[in-house]
């Protein structure tokens, strides 16, 4: 799996998440890279009128700085006016509204609507209803994010670890599920948050996978890990293809790769991973970076998926989240040159096989399939 977070998971990638792990990932381990190309630019189309302010400059006057819009969340009436808002179906009058709130001085509370209205909140003629700003407060707030804790102790789930076909377990932990194999080392052995060792961290990590608490709502821990999966394979399909998963600017990719690279033991004792090539991902414009296996750079490639559904595995919805990230993390690879870099990684699925070559940016540059049959 992954191994930050998000990709890590899944496919494995990556270990670690940021903060812990492994190697110092920003976010998620899982994600990783893809070329990004396509990335920047030509995205300009907002969706109803929003003002970009792509590099900061021209905001609409109604678009506050974001330390103004953050400070007009903190307050218990005015996310009550959101959440209420989020709930209704239609737009509802200053009377409804003050009706369903629990503040009763209607001064007061005008007071505290007036600092949403403009950017989180509409006033029409019908009435006041969310802004999309303010659609997405309700949503981060309603994923449970930000608040809550599922419970989910280590539980035994219907997949297979991909290394020794021994039944994986899973745990939520931090805003995500934690991945372990039963039986053997896993992908990271023991290199897992390391900083909390004296905890009695256990072996056979496989990875991470972030999920907001709602995604384990009403299902099983075999579905909450395969929900895992898509959500944070979506986030990787991102990268892959240069988008930032946060803020949706140009990601870029760096090749990670491990001076003193010795994994014939299973886990390189330099680099903690099995492959001396890994791919660091960061955004031209947030805070986002994380790190993982050089596979979250080509995930989004063509050829890559064909491979993947010409042997009826999807990697966007698997039915096993090992058997998908089996090809993910399962790669051979050949560094061919350091300066400028170069390398090849080659895909198995059975007996077919994808070779791709990358160049310093993790940007496919050619790609040779073989099958067995061909
Ligand atoms: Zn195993
Ligand atoms: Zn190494
Ligand atoms: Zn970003």
């Amino acid at each position: 799996m992954t191994d930050g977070d998000s990709q890590a998971e899944h496919g494995d990638g990556a270990a670690g998440d940021s903060g812990d792990g492994a190697e110092g990932d920003g976010e998620n381990g899982a994600d990783a890279s893809v070329d990004g190309g396509a990335a920047g630019s030509g995205a300009t189309g907002h969706a109803e009128g929003e003002t970009a302010a792509p590099d900061g400059g021209a905001r609409e006057p109604s678009t506050p700085a974001p330390d103004e819009a953050f400070a007009a969340l903190g307050n218990e009436t005015r996310m009550g006016v959101l959440r209420t808002l989020g709930e209704a179906d239609e737009p509802l009058s200053f009377s409804e509204l003050h009706d369903r709130s629990e503040m009763r001085d209607s001064g007061q509370f005008n007071y505290h609507l007036d600092k949403l209205v403009g950017h989180f909140v509409r006033k029409t003629g019908d009435g006041y209803a969310l802004a999309r700003p303010g659609r997405r407060v309700v949503e981060a707030v309603l994923s449970g994010a930000v608040t809550d804790a599922p419970e989910l102790s280590r539980t035994r789930v219907d997949d297979a670890c991909e290394y020794c076909g021994a039944p994986i377990e899973i745990r939520w932990r931090d805003g995500g599920i934690e991945v372990f194999c039963s039986e053997c080392a896993g992908t990271y052995g023991d290199n897992y948050r390391p900083q909390l060792r004296e905890e009695g961290v256990p072996e056979g990590f496989l990875g991470r996978l972030s999920i907001p608490p709602a995604g384990l709502q009403g299902r099983t821990a075999s579905e909450a890990l395969r929900a895992a999966w898509t959500w944070g394979n979506l986030e990787m399909l991102a990268m892959s293809a240069g988008i930032c998963p946060r803020c949706s600017a140009p990601v870029e990719h760096d090749p990670l790769v491990c001076e003193d690279h010795d994994a014939e033991e299973g886990l390189c004792p330099s680099c903690r991973r099995r492959h001396a090539v890994a791919v660091g991902v960061f955004c031209t414009n947030c805070i986002f970076d994380t790190a993982g296996p050089a596979s979250l750079a080509v995930v989004a490639h063509t050829d890559l998926i064909d491979l993947e559904t010409d042997h009826d595995l999807n990697p966007v919805a698997p039915r096993s989240i090992r058997g998908i990230n089996r090809v993910h993390e399962h790669y051979e690879e050949t560094v061919r040159s350091t300066d400028p870099f170069e390398a090849r990684f080659t895909f198995a699925v059975g007996d077919d096989g994808l070779a791709m070559t990358v160049d310093d940016d993790l940007r496919v540059v050619e790609t040779d399939r073989t099958d067995a049959d061909r």
